[in-house]
């Protein structure tokens, strides 16, 4: 029985070494366009790959799995990441989990996990075909199963073959990207960071918190990455061209008027810029003082009136900005769509239209935010492929 495996990213190779494992006796070869299998695995992370999470503060997998969530929930029956730590522990590759919980190898280099698969595709004989880009069936007529492990395809050329065979394709836009914000008042304080902040697009539900950095282009960090993620299909139907709504503290109106209250009675005399009750950083504080109060940003804390107040609260909690474009966060993005989930069998991942032809990694309507998300999610579905063909043969 012969497999071929459309695509050297982590995905396939995933795949060809458990499906190797669970059946010595397939014969199993991976196509890989370019020259350099594992390309993406090696720039991951920061050249240190953050290969899964240990999810200890996932409560809703829809949070880190803006699509695909359902299907992922499913498949982590068979596959999750708990699996993957040991999977990794258990062929070589001793992993560490930081305290923002995403979990890296021992050796903090991409590397490892690289010459982990590298090795086990050796061990077993599987064959690398390189400089072979595949886009239809024909050409590997004379084997048994076939697995897409092609990855994401921002601008859906990788997916036209796909759709040709009958797929229906969720169309591919990028995700977690940063926002360009056309401010020099704000851009000014680039490197800054709100350490708590949340972000909105205004008229939707799509919000996200954690930190937020200022660049000389907009913002980046986590809150804004996470945003972009969820609201990766709608800023790509407005062009990137959105208001945002940034609280400074992800703190409700009430909370801060009670906290500018306090500071009002506590320090009467003393000078707004002063005392900060929001644990912001000064540059950070001083521009929202002026940029809410304007000529009275030099008051003293016992002299804000009503109006002032209401002004801060609004530039605290519900300060609006011009998103006029994305730039790529280092340029880590995933894409969003694919090959979409209604076309495929939800338990074994064979497409619905296409027998023995099955989809792993990001090829499909799945993608996640930062923190090692995508790679699980090619670990979980190309162990599900995996398993699946060595179901269906024996
Ligand atoms: C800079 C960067 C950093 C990242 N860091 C992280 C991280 O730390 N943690 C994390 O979880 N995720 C990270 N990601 C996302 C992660 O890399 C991807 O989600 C993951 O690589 C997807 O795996 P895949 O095997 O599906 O696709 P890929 O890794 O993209 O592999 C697909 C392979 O298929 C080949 N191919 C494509 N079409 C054909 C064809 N027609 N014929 C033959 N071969 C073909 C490609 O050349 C490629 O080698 C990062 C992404 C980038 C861009």
């Amino acid at each position: 029985m012969k497999t071929a495996v459309i695509g050297g990213g982590a995905a396939g190779f995933f795949l060809s070494v458990n499906l190797k494992e669970l059946m010595p006796e397939m014969d199993v070869t991976i196509f890989e366009r370019s020259q350099h299998v594992l390309a993406k695995v090696e720039v991951s992370g920061g050249g240190r790959c953050n290969c899964t999470n240990s999810f200890a503060s996932v409560r809703d997998l829809s949070a880190v799995y803006p699509r695909g969530h359902r299907l992922m929930k499913r498949l982590f029956n068979v596959f999750d990441y708990e699996d993957a730590y040991a999977w990794f522990e258990r062929h070589g590759v001793p992993l560490v989990t930081q305290t923002d919980e995403c979990v890296f190898p021992e050796a903090q280099d991409s590397h490892a996990v690289i010459d982990c698969f590298l090795s086990l595709a050796r061990r077993h004989h599987i064959k690398i075909c390189m400089g072979r880009k595949i886009t239809s069936l024909e050409e590997l007529s004379d084997y048994d199963f076939v697995a897409v492990t092609t990855g994401g395809s921002p601008k859906g050329e990788g997916l036209r073959w796909l759709a040709d065979l009958g797929h229906e394709i969720a169309q591919p836009v990028p995700s977690l990207f940063t926002f360009n914000i056309a401010d020099s008042s704000l851009t000014a304080l680039m490197g800054f960071v709100a350490e708590q902040a949340s972000v909105m697009i205004p008229g939707t539900k799509l919000r996200a918190s954690g930190p937020l950095l200022i660049t000389h282009w907009g913002m980046s960090g986590p809150a804004i990455l996470k945003l972009s993620s969820y609201a990766a299909r709608l800023l790509a139907e407005h062009q990137y061209q959105s208001p945002l709504s940034v609280n400074w503290i992800d703190k409700g109106e009430e909370a801060v008027r009670s906290l500018l209250t306090e500071a009002m009675i506590r320090h009467p005399q003393k000078k707004l810029s002063t005392v900060n009750p929001f644990e912001l950083s000064q540059r950070l504080w001083g521009y929202l003082l002026e940029k809410s109060l304007v000529d009275r940003a030099q008051v003293k804390w016992g002299e804000l009136n009503k109006k002032d107040i209401n002004r801060l609260v609004n530039a605290l909690c519900n300060d609006t900005y011009q998103i006029a474009g994305r730039s790529a966060f280092k340029e880590e993005f995933v894409t969003c769509g694919g090959v979409s989930l209604q076309s495929i069998n939800s338990t074994t991942l064979e497409s619905k239209v296409v027998p023995r032809l099955f989809f792993a990694g990001e090829v499909l309507d799945i993608d996640g935010i930062t923190g090692g998300f995508n790679f699980q999610a090619a670990w979980t579905t190309a162990y599900t492929v995996a398993s699946a063909i060595a179901t269906k043969v024996t």
